[in-house]
């Protein structure tokens, strides 16, 4: 079987090691291709980040530091104060040394010509992932939050100096009109037996990878059934900041409006089925409503038994769409 899942950063790094997880325990032949968001990434002291991507890179690998959330296990960060002392890196962001490990490699292939596509194929080459990360797209596309006051900053500047706390009136990724999807994500939708669009910030990570002109309508006639995971429980995040992103786009922080965000694939939406939360079972029959078969389970992954099981559970909410 090919899964196909589309997220980035840790909700959807944690929800790829549960389906890892799952598959390996149920044997049998299977591939898990993951449609990346490259929106979040940047480029800071000449040298191109791409949070999403390395969230999920490290996590597969094992290298993560799950603790602190983000970066490599073990870091250290003698070369982050240098950067700061130089004024090439504000003060507001710290990246570690292994971390440049990975930023100044990929910015040497990048510079050498390689696609965005060929970078993330040499960098996961290292380590047995499990898993082959595609971008959403090879182009550029940064995302630039708009204020309600004053000029858009960087998306990385609003989440990490301000903590999404400057009220915001939406999100933009420039130059996104003149992207394509990568054709690496194109034949992993095509080819999937089951999308899963995992539970990660649905308006910039999730949104970015759907607003990449032909996404949707790669979507829209892919055969495979299309099952979302709520990261949305009893009306709260279960990590991070996506509920300041949602308020900014007005949509209401519960798995009900996310999965009325998405909307229905057979109304020209995203979604077949979606799981809320045990917590949100009054939530399934208004999902069901607007046309997406809804689930409660337990939505929580807190280890590899939780996240195995969570996986095994969209599995079978797609096998009986199919
Ligand atoms: P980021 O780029 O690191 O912010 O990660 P994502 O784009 O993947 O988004 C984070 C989302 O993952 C948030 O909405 C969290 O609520 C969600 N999330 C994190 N851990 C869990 C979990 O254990 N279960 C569920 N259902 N969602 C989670
Ligand atoms: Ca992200």
């Amino acid at each position: 079987m090919n899964y196909t899942v589309i997220g980035g950063g840790v909700g959807c790094a944690r929800f790829v090691k549960g389906l890892r997880e799952h598959v390996r325990r149920a044997g049998g032949q299977h591939r898990i291709d993951v449609v990346v968001n490259t929106a979040d990434d940047w480029w800071v002291s000449g040298l191109r980040i791409a949070p999403d991507h390395d969230s999920l890179l490290y996590a597969l690998a094992g290298v993560n530091d799950a603790e602190r959330g983000w970066g490599r296990a073990g870091e250290s960060e003698r070369v982050a104060g240098e950067l700061h002392v130089w004024g090439t890196a504000p003060d507001w962001f710290t990246l570690g040394d292994l971390d440049l490990g990975t930023h100044i490699a990929r910015t040497a292939w990048l510079r050498e010509g390689l696609s965005v596509s060929e970078v993330y194929r040499r960098l996961g080459a290292r380590w047995d992932l499990g898993a082959t990360l595609h971008p959403a797209t090879d182009a550029e596309i940064d995302t630039h939050v708009l204020l309600a006051e004053g000029e858009p900053v960087h998306f990385q500047e609003w989440w990490v100096r301000h903590r999404a706390q400057l009220p915001a009136t939406g999100f933009a990724q420039r130059g996104i009109e003149r992207a394509a999807p990568c054709p690496g994500a194109l034949d992993a939708i095509a080819s999937a037996d089951v999308i899963l669009v995992a539970p990660s910030n649905p308006v910039v990570s999730v949104g970015p990878v759907l607003a990449v002109p032909g996404m949707r309508d790669a979507l829209a006639v892919a055969t495979a059934p299309v099952v979302g995971i709520s990261g949305i429980i009893s009306g709260a995040v279960v990590r991070g900041m996506a509920d300041a992103c949602l308020a900014a786009i007005g949509v209401e922080t519960s798995a009900e409006a996310v999965a009325r965000h998405y909307g229905a694939r057979s109304g020209g939406g995203l979604l077949d089925g979606w799981l809320v939360d045990e917590s949100d079972a009054a939530a399934v029959a208004a999902v069901r409503e607007c046309g997406i078969v809804a689930r409660a389970v337990p939505l929580w992954m807190r280890d590899a038994d939780t996240s195995a099981r969570l996986a095994g559970d969209a599995l079978a909410l797609a096998a009986s769409l199919r």
